[in-house]
């Protein structure tokens, strides 16, 4: 494993669950591979939602999302909640408990979960901490993943 910025390698073969990579969120893994964190956008008022089919905000509905589109976000957070595993769900995780889970506030307001890349002693304490992207690249399998880590300590 070689880390660099917010850049990690990860050379060893991947033995946890696969991302569901599918014609709907191709777009967004892509996106993690060129080390971007996409969000979705309307393309008429401007606001960012995670993937949903249309925007609630203005009166321009374009069927199925034709209104919407992927964008790069800034790649910062907060930390909207956490929890650490101390028991692994999948023999693939085996070697990283304790570790912990968040679901991250962006700064453009869509929530996002991801392993967070610390050790987290206070899951509850952490909330409103402020994080940012870290992108997991596995050259291997020919995925990156999103993960996120405190800043500003
Ligand atoms: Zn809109």
């Amino acid at each position: 494993m070689t880390t660099q910025d917010n850049v990690i390698t990860v050379d060893a073969e991947w033995k946890k669950p696969f991302p569901n990579i599918d014609n709907d969120t191709r777009e967004f893994w892509e996106g993690l591979s060129r080390h971007e964190l996409l969000l979705w956008r309307c393309k008429c008022c401007r606001t960012w939602y995670w993937p949903k089919a249309f925007c609630n905000k203005c009166d321009n509905y374009g069927a199925f999302g034709s209104n919407m589109g992927w964008e790069n976000s800034s790649g910062k957070g907060k930390i909207f909640s956490c929890n650490v595993h101390h028991m692994a769900f999948h023999p693939g995780f085996r070697d990283d408990i304790p570790y912990a889970y968040a679901v991250v506030q962006t700064e453009e307001g869509p929530l996002i979960s991801a392993m967070l890349i610390d050790k987290i002693s206070d899951p509850i304490g952490s909330v409103g901490s402020p994080v940012e992207v870290v992108f997991e690249d596995h050259p291997k399998d020919g995925f990156t993943l999103p993960r996120f880590r405190l800043v500003g300590r």
